[in-house]
């Protein structure tokens, strides 16, 4: 989960990370107060900026300085509703400006390929640290982090040293680095990046901007429910996550309920191929209920599959393993009846195919439940053909 800059820079004041003060605001009457209290403080220049999650702000006119609270309400007034790369921009944050004397950049992200930390340094910031990368590659420092040590003052230091910040930043920015680092492991985060990271003219180095990624897998132990954004999330994906369900939305017309998520990777290859022959019918989602395929599990994976409407006939595809398709079939068919008990009469085509471990008891067990809906085919390759083709026959109506 990406967090907005205001989210970013909540969790780095919490760690001790300098930030500007500031507020957000949803309309320009509210950018206009909080300007009106920085003011009554002695703080009239302040900086508006959308809050979206992505990057090149600037550039687009999503950032700028307001003085007083009359401008602060003009520029936020133009900002809001603005797009920014698709991102319609809903709210800004409204924070006291700095006055800029040099602009660094600094990151901790996880080195995938190095199975290990980094850090990213550079004396070159604010601007996107790609086009410094290409640009002057030498200007760019990334440094290997030890995950067993991690960052302490002394690998900060290197960190900075490498990043070749000028020795009046060096002090702020090496206090800066520590605190950021733990921010990074203590959130379970797999990005914090900095750009920029600026010394101000009075001398203080300071997070400028925040951007925040966080390990969704560490969820459980964090308390990252809080910067959940419930208009970012599909509401079929939210629902699958309450069923704990592994369950992605796409595009197609051909609802997937698979076990294993290699199966399920090579179902919606198999029928978005098989599709192509039938109008251009493709897999409506991926879905693994995994090993278990209880007839709950199956009954709530059917009924998420289902509640898409651009679902026009699903493809059970399962190979009987530790679950055999004996318990797999059973499954399917008390699925079918626990959904009509909760009033969700299964109407649309549901195509089986069962192999693996007991695979003829449980093609033996779904024959005789004599289901309407549902059809038996037995490879993987025709199943996904069949699935196609009642999509493309409902599509078209006949
Ligand atoms: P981004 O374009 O989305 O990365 O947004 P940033 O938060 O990085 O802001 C873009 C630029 O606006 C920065 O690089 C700064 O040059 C400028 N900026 C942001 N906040 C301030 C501020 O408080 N004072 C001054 N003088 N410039 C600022
Ligand atoms: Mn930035």
């Amino acid at each position: 989960m990406d967090l907005f800059e205001h989210e970013a820079k909540e969790l780095f004041a919490e760690y001790g990370v300098p930030v500007q003060p500031g507020k957000v605001a949803y309309t320009a009457q509210e950018a206009r107060d909080i300007a009106a209290e920085f003011a009554a403080g002695g703080h009239p220049l302040v900086v508006i900026k959308a809050q979206v999650k992505t990057g090149g702000r600037g550039k687009a006119g999503g950032v700028k300085l307001a003085n007083g609270p009359g401008e602060a309400y003009d520029k936020a007034g133009a900002i809001l509703g603005m797009d920014i790369k698709g991102h319609t921009v809903h709210k800004v944050l409204v924070a006291e400006a700095y006055d800029i004397d040099q602009e660094y950049y600094l990151s901790f992200l996880v080195d995938r390929a190095g199975r290990q930390f980094m850090s990213i340094c550079s004396v070159q910031g604010g601007v996107e640290i790609e086009e410094v990368a290409h640009t002057s590659p030498e200007a760019v420092a990334r440094i290997g982090i030890d995950p067993l040590t991690g960052v302490d003052r002394a690998n900060a230091a290197e960190i900075v040293a490498a990043g070749k910040l000028p020795p009046e930043a060096v002090e702020g920015a090496v206090e800066l680095a520590t605190r950021l680092w733990a921010v990074f492991t203590d959130e379970d985060a797999t990005l914090v990046e900095v750009n920029p990271l600026a010394l101000t003219t009075d001398g203080r180095v300071v997070a400028l901007d925040g951007k925040v990624s966080l390990d969704d897998n560490a969820a459980f132990r964090q308390e990252h429910a809080r910067f959940a954004d419930p208009t970012a999330t599909d509401p079929i994906e939210a629902r699958a996550k309450e069923k704990h369900l592994n369950y992605v939305k796409l595009e197609g017309q051909v609802g997937i309920i698979g076990n294993g998520a290699g199966l399920v990777m090579s179902t919606l290859d198999v029928v978005a191929y098989a599709g192509e022959e039938f109008g251009g019918m493709r897999p409506a989602n991926f879905l693994d209920i995994g090993g278990g395929a209880s007839a709950e599990v199956m009954a709530n994976g059917l009924e998420i599959v289902l509640s898409d409407p651009s679902v026009r006939s699903v493809f059970v595809n399962v190979f009987g393993g530790i679950t055999s398709c004996d318990a797999v079939a059973n499954g399917i068919v008390s699925a079918i009846g626990l959904l009509a008990e909760r009033g969700e009469q299964v109407s649309r085509p549901i195509v089986v195919r069962l192999d693996g471990n007991n695979a003829a008891e449980g093609r033996r067990i779904l024959s005789e439940a004599n289901i309407g809906v549902v059809e038996q085919v037995a490879t993987m390759d025709d199943a996904a053909r069949r699935a196609a083709e009642l999509a493309s026959l409902a599509a078209t109506g006949a």
